[in-house]
């Protein structure tokens, strides 16, 4: 199976540019909030399919949400299990 590096994928031109594109087409909105009737600010860009299991779909649109943090860390339930991987990824780049 593919394995993808994650930090050398976040630090991407190539998803740098994806993910203005994401917030662009999203309004720098949360689109999770805003089916929920809220509006907040999005701060990332969410694989709705994990990078981990579909690295295929890691620059599709149709697999791209922008959300906000607090959304985020509701859409990654696994962050919960496994803190080292997450403190050293989120800073050194959202997901
Ligand atoms: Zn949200
Ligand atoms: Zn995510």
């Amino acid at each position: 199976m593919k394995t993808i590096n994650y930090n050398t994928f976040y630090r991407s031109t190539i998803w740098r540019s994806k993910r203005k594109e994401i917030l662009k087409r999203d309004n720098n909105e949360c689109q999770r909030c805003k089916s929920n009737g809220r509006y907040s600010k999005a701060d990332c860009v969410h694989h709705i399919k994990f990078l981990k299991d579909r690295p295929d779909l890691a620059l599709v649109d149709s697999n791209l949400l922008s959300v906000c943090d607090i959304c985020h860390n509701i859409l990654h339930p696994e962050k919960l299990h496994n803190n080292d991987v997450v403190k050293r990824v989120v800073s050194e780049e959202k997901w």
